[in-house]
């Protein structure tokens, strides 16, 4: 996602009840800092963060975490929120691919992964977040039965995750190749990127993944 370098992103977040700014801390701790042992559901490269929002607003039973790697990407997805503190909810600003110091052994019950950036040359391929070693580090965090739901407007990254997905020993469900006009349209919740994507007429693909076999 491409926004304007914000001068002072990075204090700004700070102001935001809903920002964890040491998550490092949390690291196996996360139910302390949600006050309850409810399950941890994590979307990583929240953008905007309208899914989010909407989840934990939809579910609060569940908690949620937004993962973001850019400061300014995640301030624009807090000032949606203009200081509403939604208990469920928090947002913090961190690589993805460092997931497994974030998060202990099996701390986790889901992972969301929307509209990923494709990464289409192949020299790039190990930057996809459904590249082999992002997966295999998934699922030191998730739980025995946790779950990767996957969406993008992307064929070829589709494709390339389903064969990850596969390689890896993940079991896939709910596969489908034109989500909207599928029977899991109905409790779909849009993203920005899907909303615009969607739009255009273009087709957007789903899969869950999970780490039993
Ligand atoms: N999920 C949003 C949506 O569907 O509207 C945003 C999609 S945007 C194409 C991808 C987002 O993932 C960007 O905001 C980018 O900064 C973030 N991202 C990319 N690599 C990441 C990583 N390693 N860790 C965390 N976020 C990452």
């Amino acid at each position: 996602m491409r926004l304007r370098n914000i001068p002072g992103a990075e204090a700004a977040l700070r102001e935001y009840p809903t920002f964890v700014d040491s998550p490092l801390s949390y690291k196996g701790r996360w139910k302390e800092r949600f006050g309850n042992d409810h399950p941890i559901h994590v979307e990583i490269g929240c953008g905007k963060g309208r899914f989010i929002n909407t989840l934990a607003k939809r579910h609060p039973d569940t908690n949620f975490i937004a993962v973001e790697l850019k400061a300014e990407v995640v301030l624009r997805a807090l000032q949606r929120t203009e200081y509403e503190t939604i208990p469920n909810l928090a947002f913090i600003q961190f690589d993805a691919s460092k997931i497994s110091e974030l998060f202990a052994d099996h701390e986790i019950a889901r992972i969301y992964l929307n509209f990923s950036d494709p990464w289409p040359k192949a020299r790039h391929a190990k930057r996809r977040l459904t590249y082999a070693s992002f997966l295999n580090n998934y699922r030191q965090v998730l739980t025995q039965d946790g779950e990767i739901h996957m969406k993008t407007d992307n064929e070829k990254l589709f494709e390339f995750s389903l064969n990850q997905f596969a390689a890896e020993r993940f079991q896939m469900k709910n596969i489908t190749f034109d989500l909207h006009q599928s029977k899991l349209a109905e409790e779909n919740v849009m993203t920005e990127y899907e909303e615009r994507f969607s739009s255009r007429g273009q087709r957007i693909y789903r899969v869950e993944a999970s780490c039993l076999i």
